[in-house]
């Protein structure tokens, strides 16, 4: 059956919404342990942002969407990870624009190179990057998305046994190992529920 899109995008802002809303406290908690404490209310500010904007998102074209929905997640969201979850969006509506016809898969993996250069960091540092390396991964392999879903809380997973590089964390040093990052919590939990979405 025929998708419109501009409804597909609404769906999976509020989606995402919903989950963060849902996890807000539980990811103050991860940062609580091995950083500042904000982290679930910085993600959250991002998300009301872009539920407030949605109707504004959903009309334009999907590229343009997404620079747009980059540029208000750098505004709301703020401290370490708002540039790096902007990044990732605007990067992508920019690769869309400049190759109409790429793949996407292609493209968001350009999008998380730059994410990393925007961070200065890498994979196993310990940060969202951890998710989104092997999740790029398996987009660029054709995983299908409702299998994709299931997988993912397990690249959060593994960030508890790394010892922080990057971001608040690392001032913890070794102290930081046996805690889950926060920002590959939050980052799971938004890949997941839009792979769910977009799924159905
Ligand atoms: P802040 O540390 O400024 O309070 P947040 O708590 O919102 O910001 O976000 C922290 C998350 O941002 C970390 O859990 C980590 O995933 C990510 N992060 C921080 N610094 C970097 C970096 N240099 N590169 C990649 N990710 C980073
Ligand atoms: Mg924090
Ligand atoms: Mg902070």
């Amino acid at each position: 059956p025929a998708v419109d899109p501009s409804a597909l995008m609404g769906r999976v802002i509020e989606a995402c919404r919903d989950v963060i809303v849902e996890q807000e406290a539980y990811l103050c908690d991860l940062d609580r342990a091995i950083g500042d404490g904000d982290h679930g209310t910085n993600i959250r500010r991002g998300l009301d942002a872009l539920a407030a904007e949605q109707h504004r998102l959903a009309a334009m074209p999907f590229r343009e969407a997404m620079s747009a929905a980059g540029t208000i997640l750098v505004m709301s969201i703020g401290g370490a990870a708002g540039p790096l979850y902007g990044t990732l969006l605007l990067e992508i509506g920019r690769g869309l624009t400049a190759d109409p016809s790429a793949r996407f898969a292609d493209v968001f993996r350009q999008a998380v190179a730059a994410v990393a250069r925007r961070g200065r960091s890498a994979l196993g540092e310990k940060t969202l990057l951890d998710v989104l390396y092997p999740f790029s991964d398996e987009l660029m392999d054709h995983t299908r998305l409702s299998l994709l879903a299931g997988k993912i809380q397990g690249f959060a997973d593994m960030t508890i046994d790394m010892k922080a590089m990057r971001g608040r964390a690392s001032f913890l040093g070794a102290r930081s190992i046996g805690h889950m990052d926060p920002g590959a919590a939050s980052c799971a939990f938004l890949c997941a529920t839009a792979c769910r979405e977009l799924a159905e």
